[in-house]
């Protein structure tokens, strides 16, 4: 509206440098918070409403991208170019002055539940993800375009998102609002046990499971949903929207559906999954196995392998004696290790 960056603005109108925090407008702090509503003019209510005051946060849930595949499957990874800004193309072009939704930038949101659609990612002229440096930007923005090749926001096509999907989107914001809340099928749950659920189905789908038990339980889904499985190609399951997508049909079955995806994917125990998740505390953990019920029964069946290795120790094979006159010795430390 001014003209400026970003960057030059926050500078300038309120003397705030973003050059190292470029989020900090998620939770001001009390010197920030106090110019922000002096000079901007704002109700200490309307500016609560601009940023994450007092909404609870759990194992780096804001992240970029937090419950996609690529963050589970490398931890670590670090995004050089800026976080993803997910938009709604729709909500940008009814705008009279286009401005960005908090949720959008939450790091996990995939729908706008205003029109029912999954959010656009990329760009529809050069293809490449939308991204945003935060207020650490030092070019004007004009949100309606893509700042690479200007292509026009306002006109994409978007997918329609599945109404269970919105459903659970809209629960899972109360419950991150105010840290525990009603999430349906599971009853009463803390936005942190909630993170470790999503990140256990999560690594059993992506980490845990072969390609062909995934795409099975990917065709399963559909087919319980009612979709057509051409839609295998449109979901992205790979991303949160795909996740709001499994987790939706899941809590419509649970814990039934849960236990029946792990012993589809044969997937390691629960406890053997969340001994691998960070910040897992006793109490976070008692909490998750509360609300998984039976599905905590899962047990893996053994590999068809393992199963003919015990079948031949039965047999009274003995794998020393063979060990002990091999002369290769790879295969004599195959053989020890096989009893
Ligand atoms: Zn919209
Ligand atoms: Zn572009």
């Amino acid at each position: 509206m001014v003209g400026l960056s970003a960057f030059a603005f926050t500078r300038k109108a309120f003397g705030i440098c973003s050059s190292t925090q470029p989020e900090w407008w998620r939770r001001p702090n009390p010197g920030h918070r106090e110019i922000l509503i002096e000079r901007g003019g704002l109700t200490p209510k309307q500016l609560a409403a601009m940023t994450l005051e007092g909404w609870s946060i759990a194992r780096q849930d804001e992240r970029d991208e937090r419950f996609g595949a690529l963050t589970v499957q490398y931890p670590k990874r670090r995004l050089k170019a800026g976080r993803s800004m997910p938009v709604c193309g729709r909500c940008l072009a009814e705008d009279a002055t286009p401005y960005l939704r908090r949720d959008w930038m939450i790091g996990w949101i995939a729908i706008c539940p205003r029109h029912r659609t999954v959010l656009t990612r990329t760009c529809p002229g050069c293809e490449r993800k939308l991204v945003s440096r935060g207020l650490r930007e030092r070019d004007v923005i004009e949100l309606q375009r893509c700042p690479r090749c200007e292509a026009l926001l306002t006109d994409v096509g978007a997918e329609p998102a599945i109404d269970a999907a919105i459903k659970l989107q809209t629960a899972m914001l109360a419950l991150k609002r105010t840290g525990a809340s009603e999430i349906q099928g599971m009853g009463m749950i803390e936005w942190k046990a909630f993170t470790v659920i999503l990140d256990l189905v999560l690594k059993a789908i992506w980490i845990k499971a072969k390609v062909n038990a995934r795409e099975a339980l990917f065709a399963l889904i559909l087919a319980d949903l009612a979709l057509d499985p051409d839609q295998r190609l449109t979901i992205d399951w790979r991303r949160n929207y795909g996740v709001l997508v499994v987790m939706a049909w899941m809590l419509a079955g649970w814990p039934d559906r849960l236990l029946q995806t792990l012993g589809l994917l044969n997937a390691p125990r629960i406890e053997d999954i969340v001994a691998e998740l960070y910040d897992v505390d006793d109490a976070t953990k008692q909490r998750v196995l509360n609300a998984l019920g039976n599905a905590g029964d899962h047990r893996p069946k053994p590999e068809s392998w393992q199963l003919w290795l015990a079948d031949m120790v039965a047999e009274g094979t003995d794998f020393r004696a063979l060990a002990r006159e091999d002369t290769n010795w790879v295969r004599r430390d195959r053989l020890i290790a096989s009893t």
